[in-house]
């Protein structure tokens, strides 16, 4: 019998194991990945970026979480040898309408004491990344890089040694209750435990309902597209350079993006996927697709934005509209400059009333906490968020008293 199984191996789940394994080393963990490798969805098919906290409602979990998984995260990198590089980002607004969105951004990136946040003239644009266009900017120098999926398996090695189970293909089909705890239904067979933390990303929802529960959001899913940039352009491009956001979207625009293995990456966009695992547009789960179509929330949403989401469709098929968004932050990148890169799909939850959930949604039960929300900036974000979840898992499940009771093992904390 596990204390905690933690269904979903992306760097949620993981970042959470290893901080309650830190806090609390004798807790028998098993983390559940339907996958043969960890961080196979939108971990290990994100921009890379470790944000620095800018964009987000200061207050809201998203400020507090990002900022302080930033220095979680760069610890943890330096700790285990993992490249990361400090390469710096523009906000650029390209138009005197987007001013006001950009006085914003420094305010919120202000408040939720984003390191070394300014605001850049014309001329200082010019000195950070003389390609790039924009009649005013924000300069955050302490934004950075690195490639999550490295950083997941450098988690999952360390569960290993502190003696977790990390047990990859391993699909949660069904999951029982009883009085002494869980019975987890999974491909590779049955698993028992005392608690559960939801940490399936794209399918959080689902494992919610497999307990019995009916979550108030649906996840939707928002397939993001990239382009590369030719080698011989990449000098266009130094750091990070992102437009200023539409601030009724919870994306963050089409941008350009350095990878630490030497590639710049242009995108995404935000189409809607025929599947919740939807990298390409031929992939279709009509089962999946009609859950989305007939959801009363995605209904209402589609009724509000229809016209942004047939724009992104037609951006989506066409390279010349994707490399024109592309030319208001650098005007002299050319169709031949891109060619197509990989996709990611974000896992974007949607309230019944259309609402786009814009903060992060940890939900807690006694037997379980469900991480029903975690997109961008969740990978910055991972092992706060993991600190965060675990207190409030290690609080709520100490609350029920049958496991508080019928737990007699040695060097327990309960
Ligand atoms: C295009 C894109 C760009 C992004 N850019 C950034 C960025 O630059 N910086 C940043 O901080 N964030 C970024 N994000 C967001 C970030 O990638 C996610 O917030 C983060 O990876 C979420 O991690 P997760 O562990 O919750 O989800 P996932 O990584 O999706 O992990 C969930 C796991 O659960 C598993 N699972 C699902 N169902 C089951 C089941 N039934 N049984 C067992 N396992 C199951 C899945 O296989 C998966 O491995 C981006 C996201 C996308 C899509």
């Amino acid at each position: 019998m596990f204390d905690i199984a933690i269904v979903g191996g992306g760097i949620v789940g993981l970042a959470t194991a290893v901080t309650l394994l830190k806090q609390w080393p004798s807790l028998r963990v098993v983390v559940l990945e339907k996958e043969a490798n960890v961080a196979a969805h939108q971990t290990g098919h994100n921009s890379g970026v470790i944000h620095s906290g800018i964009y987000y409602k200061p207050g809201s979990l998203k400020a507090n979480l990002c900022v302080d998984g930033v220095r979680r995260m760069t610890a943890f990198c330096e700790e285990h040898g993992i490249r990361y590089e400090r390469c710096g980002k523009v906000i650029v607004a390209t138009d005197n309408r987007e001013l006001a969105a950009l006085e914003e951004l420094y305010r919120r990136g202000t408040a939720n004491g984003v390191p070394g946040l300014r605001k850049i003239s014309r001329e200082e644009l010019q000195e950070i990344e003389p390609h790039a266009a924009g009649i005013a900017a924000l300069h955050s120098p302490n934004t950075g890089i690195v490639d999550y999926a490295e950083v997941s398996r450098a988690m999952a090695a360390e569960l290993v040694q502190r003696g977790a189970a990390v047990q990859t293909g391993a699909e949660v089909r069904g999951i029982h209750q009883d009085g002494s705890g869980l019975r987890i239904e999974t491909t590779a067979g049955e698993i028992a435990a005392r608690f559960l933390i939801n940490c399936a990303g794209l399918y959080s929802d689902e494992i919610a309902r497999k307990m019995g529960i009916e979550p108030d959001v649906r996840i939707i899913p928002f397939r993001g597209e990239y382009y590369f940039l030719r080698k011989e352009r990449q000098d266009l491009v130094r750091g990070l350079i992102y437009p200023v956001p539409d601030p009724q979207m919870p994306f963050l625009g089409v941008h350009f993006t350095r990878t630490v293995h030497g590639q710049v990456e242009a995108g995404p966009n935000a189409v809607l996927a025929f599947a919740r695992e939807g990298y390409t547009k031929g992939r279709i789960r009509p089962g999946e697709l009609w859950a989305t179509l007939s959801y009363p929330g995605f209904r209402k949403l589609a009724r509000r934005f229809w016209r942004t989401g047939l724009y992104e469709y037609y951006r989506s098929f066409s390279k010349a509209e994707f490399v024109r968004g592309l030319q208001r932050l650098v005007p002299e990148i050319s169709m031949a400059d891109v060619s197509p890169g990989g996709a990611g799909v974000r896992a974007q939850a949607v309230a019944r009333d259309g609402n786009l959930v814009d903060d992060f949604r940890i939900v807690e039960l006694p037997r379980a906490i469900h991480v029903l929300s975690a997109p961008s900036p969740a990978a910055t974000a991972s092992l706060a968020i993991g600190n965060y979840v675990g207190t409030l898992a290690m609080e709520t499940f100490q609350r029920s008293e049958s496991w508080m009771r019928s737990s007699s093992r040695q060097g327990t904390p309960y």
